[in-house]
C-alpha cells in the first residue's frame, strides 16, 4: 500500500486552491488501496476545511496570532509523520513556503526532491518520474527521482482540485517540534490591495504602460475587485513607480499561472510573457492588434482600456449582483 504525506498550509480561515490541488495529485500518486495522510498548517477553521479534501487523516499544526511555526519546524513535522506513517512521498503545495519547504523536508527526511512539478508518475518502487517546466516554460524537463523517499512541490495551478468530501477525516493535533519559531519584527503590505495573494490567486489581472498613468491603474483594481482577482503589473509600470515591485509579473517579477490572467495595456515582451503563459485562459485587451499578447492570448480584445475597463467592470457587478 502506498502512502502519500500531503502538505498544506493557510494564514487565512480559508484554503487557498493550491491547498486543494495536493490531496487530488496524492490521491492519484497513491493509487487504489492507498492512502493519503494529510499536514497543514495553519487555523482551526481552515484545518477542518481541509479535513474534507479528501484526506484520510489529518496532522495539524496550529498557526496562530502567537505560535507562528518555522519552516524548519514545519519541516521536521512533516518528516516525523512521513517516517511514522512509511509514506513512499511528500507532495507539498505550490506556494512560496511550498517551494521553501521541500528543500528542508528534502534534507529532514532524507528524501529526493523536485520543485514546480506538472505531473507525477510513480513507475516502479525505486523511482518517481516528475515533470517540470524550465527556461521560463519554454521546455519541460522530465527528473527521475530514485530511491525510497521522495518529496516534490507542485506548480499552482497545474492540477485539477480534489474532490472534496461529505465526510471529513480525524483530525489529529501535531506538537510543534523544538526550535526557534518564526520572529514576525515588521509587516509592511505591499500595496496589492485587499484581493488574493499574486502568486496564489485563481484570477490575475496585470495593467501595463497602456494605463498611461499611476492615477489610471484603478481601473484595474476595480475590475479585480470585481472578479476577486490578484492584481499584477509589467515591468514598465513597476519600473515607473506605478505600483510596488512586489506585482510584478515575469521573468525578473513573479511567475503566475491561474486559470484566467487578463492583460490590460501589456505589450506581452517575452520577459513578461514567460512570467503568465502557463496561465489556463489568457485574455488580451490592447489597441494595438499587432501586439505580442494577443500570440499567447486565448481571447483578445483589440480596444481602448479606457472604454473597456470600465464596462467590463460594470457588466461584471451587475452579473454578479454586487458592488464588487
Ligand atoms: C532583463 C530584463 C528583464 C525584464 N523583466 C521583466 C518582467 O519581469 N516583467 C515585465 O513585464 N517586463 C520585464 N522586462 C521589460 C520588458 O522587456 C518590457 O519592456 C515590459 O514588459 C513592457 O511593459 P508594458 O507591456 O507594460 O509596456 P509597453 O511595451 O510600452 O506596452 C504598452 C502596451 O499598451 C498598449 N496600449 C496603449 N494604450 C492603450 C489603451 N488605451 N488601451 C489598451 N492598450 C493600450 C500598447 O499598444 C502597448 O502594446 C524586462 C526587461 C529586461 C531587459
Amino acid at each position: 500500500m502506498t502512502t502519500v504525506v500531503v502538505v498544506a498550509d493557510s494564514r487565512a480561515d480559508t484554503l487557498p486552491g493550491p491547498a486543494r490541488e495536493v490531496t487530488g495529485v496524492a490521491r492519484a500518486a497513491a493509487g487504489s488501496g492507498g492512502r493519503v495522510v494529510g499536514v497543514f498548517v495553519g487555523s482551526a477553521a481552515a484545518a477542518a476545511e481541509f479535513a474534507q479534501s479528501g484526506v484520510d487523516e489529518l496532522h495539524h499544526l496550529a498557526r496562530t496570532e502567537s505560535v507562528v511555526p518555522s519552516n524548519a519546524q514545519i519541516a521536521e513535522a512533516v518528516a516525523r509523520v512521513g517516517t511514522e506513517q512509511k509514506a513512499r512521498m511528500v507532495v507539498v503545495n505550490g506556494t512560496s513556503r511550498g517551494r521553501d519547504l521541500v528543500g528542508r523536508i528534502a534534507v529532514a527526511w532524507d528524501a529526493a526532491a523536485a520543485t514546480n512539478v506538472t505531473k507525477i508518475d510513480l513507475p516502479s518502487d525505486e523511482a518517481v518520474r516528475a515533470s517540470r517546466p524550465v527556461f521560463g516554460g519554454r521546455a519541460t524537463q522530465e527528473v527521475e527521482l530514485l530511491g525510497p523517499r521522495v518529496v516534490v512541490s507542485l506548480k499552482g495551478h497545474a492540477f485539477a482540485l480534489g474532490a472534496s468530501s461529505n465526510s471529513a477525516a480525524a483530525i489529529v493535533p501535531l506538537p510543534v517540534p523544538e526550535g526557534t519559531p518564526d520572529q514576525v519584527v515588521g509587516f509592511s503590505p505591499s500595496g496589492g490591495g485587499s484581493g488574493p495573494e499574486l502568486g496564489e490567486a485563481t484570477i490575475v489581472v496585470s495593467g501595463g504602460r497602456g494605463l498611461k498613468s499611476p492615477e489610471n491603474f484603478h481601473l484595474i483594481e476595480e475590475l479585480a475587485q470585481s472578479l476577486g482577482a490578484a492584481v499584477g503589473a509589467s515591468r514598465a509600470v513597476t519600473d515607473a513607480g506605478w505600483r510596488p515591485t512586489a506585482l510584478q509579473v515575469g521573468q525578473t517579477g513573479k511567475s503566475v499561472s491561474p486559470q484566467l490572467y487578463i492583460a490590460v495595456g501589456i505589450s506581452g515582451a517575452i520577459q513578461h510573457l514567460v512570467g503568465m503563459m502557463s496561465s489556463r485562459v489568457i485574455v488580451a485587451i490592447n489597441v494595438d492588434a499587432q501586439a505580442p499578447i494577443f500570440r499567447v492570448a486565448d481571447y483578445g480584445i483589440v480596444g481602448d482600456a479606457f472604454k473597456i475597463l470600465p464596462a467590463l467592470t460594470a457588466q461584471i457587478r451587475k452579473t454578479r449582483g454586487s458592488a464588487g
